[in-house]
Formats: structure tokens, sequence, C-alpha cells
């Protein structure tokens, strides 16, 4: 994998009140003291309810977990009612953001346009963004998920610099980041999003594989080598070892298997 630190993020989606959060990080908080789990990178990724408490919890007690939000508003301030904005989530120390989740993209409407610009407004506060891009069943059937996929890429990544791609989020540090660069691109297909339905070790390296191969076309090669590539879909402790077996994979966003602290830990230790 080349120095990339692989990265675990545990996507909690709209799941957890700020109390429950604070019960499954105290739990996590345990095992995530295992010397041996230094090796990888992990994530939570709570409803903003439950961000300042999850804040507290890592801070007090020194826990090697990162944390960020699964979702920002495109701007910055303003008439926006309902939306959070990257500088809220930068004020409470978040070093990561979601972006494009397929969820926002099919429940939302967010569309190539949204994203990128809620790309940019992560960077404009110093927040990884963790793009997520992937195909639909009828994209899959076709044999087209490749160039979608890219497309989608270029489309989010539209207007950004190289330099933007590698500056580490300064995001004030919730925790054990520091390499990988300034964007992570996790590769989800729609059709392995909750539904227990696997891709397997080949496909998920086949687009990461293209993925980190675009990124050279258009940032070089040394800039697409820095950049995580996760995966994400029905990742569980049992296809952990294969999923992260390809080159190009350099860890999971993980959905539902994130609110059990035992499957998390044990995903965490086989990537470490
Ligand atoms: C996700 O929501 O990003 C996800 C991959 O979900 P699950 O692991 O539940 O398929």
């Amino acid at each position: 994998r080349e120095g990339r630190r692989p990265l675990i993020a545990g996507n909690w989606k709209m799941n957890l009140t700020h109390l429950e959060a604070i019960g499954l990080v105290q739990k996590l908080a345990f095992s995530l003291k295992e010397p041996e789990l230094e090796a990888a990178e992990v994530v939570v990724l709570p409803p903003f309810t439950a961000l300042r408490s999850v804040q507290t919890l890592v801070t007090g007690d020194k826990l090697e977990v990162g944390y960020g939000a699964q979702d920002l508003s495109a701007h910055d301030s303003g008439a926006y009612t309902g939306e959070v904005s990257g500088a809220m989530l930068a004020a409470l120390a978040c070093r990561y953001v979601v972006v494009g989740h397929s969820e926002r993209r099919a429940l939302h409407g967010e569309d190539d346009a949204v994203v990128a610009s809620k790309v940019q407004a992560a960077l404009r506060h110093g927040l990884v963004p963790i793009l997520c891009v992937g195909e639909g069943l009828d994209v899959r059937r076709a044999g087209t998920h490749v160039s979608h996929c890219t497309t989608q890429l270029d489309a989010a990544l539209e207007g950004l610099t190289a330099e933007q791609l590698l500056a580490p989020g300064d995001g004030a540090g919730s925790g054990g980041a520091g390499s990988g660069g300034g964007v992570v691109i996790a590769y989800e297909p729609v059709w392995a999003i909750g539904t227990g339905e696997v891709a397997t070790p080949e496909d998920a390296q086949e687009v990461c594989g293209a993925i980190r191969s675009r990124l050279a076309e258009r940032f070089g090669p040394e800039a697409a080598a820095v950049v995580r590539i996760l995966y994400g879909g029905s990742v569980k402790a049992a296809n952990t070892v294969g999923i992260l077996a390809g080159p190009d994979v350099d860890g999971a966003l993980v959905g539902g298997a994130s609110l059990d602290a035992d499957e998390f830990v044990q995903i965490c230790r086989t990537a470490a």
C-alpha cells in the first residue's frame, strides 16, 4: 500500500442520539487503546447532534479516534435553514466530512455540481472530504461502472489543484490523522450499500485502481500515490481481509457494522 495508512471510517447514518453515541464511543475507547490498532486510522462519523459529545469524549480521554460529519452545506453562512456549514464543523475540530454519499445523491437530489461545491466548501474550512462515488445496479449490469465512477470523480474534483488534493486538512486534529492528503475517495457501489451484498475483492480493486489511475492522469502519479481510496458497501469483519487485499484499497467506509462496537473494532484490527 506504499505507505498509505489504512483508514476505517464508521458512517453511523441517522442513528444514535448523543447519549447513545457516548455509549458507543465509550465501548470503542477501551479497544481503540490497543497498541496493535495504531497501524490503522479509525474515524467515526456521527449525526450532527452527537458531534459535540464525541469531541468532548475523544479530547478528554485522548482517544486515537478521528471524527467528522456526514454532510455539510455548500455555503459558509446565511439564510440556509437546516444546513450546517464547514466553519461550524471545523469549530468542533472535525477532521473529516462525507460528501456525495449515494443516499444524499438519491434522496436529497445532490447532483455532481452540488457535490463539487461541497468538496470546495470542505477544503475552504480545512476539512478532509471523504468523497463518495459509485454505480447503481443498472450501470453495473451494463458494464460501464468504471467510466461511471471516474466521471463522477472528475465532476466532483472540478477545479481542484494538486495542492488541495494533498494538503492535510487542518481541522484541528481530531486525532491520529496526518498522512493521506487532503481528500479521501470512497468507492461505494450503490447495490452493495446496506444490502448485505458485498463487492468481490476484484470488483473493489478494479474501480479503486481506476480511480487512482484517473487521479494520476489529472494530478500526477506522486499525488495519486498519496490519496487514500476506500471501499464501502456491506463491509463486515468477515469480509474485510478480502476487500483490503487489493493494492489500491486503503480502507473501508463502514455503515451498518459501525454501530456494533465489537464488529467495528474487529474490522479495525483486521485493517491494522
Ligand atoms: C455506507 O453507508 O457508506 C455503507 C457502506 O453502508 P453499509 O456498510 O451498511 O453497506
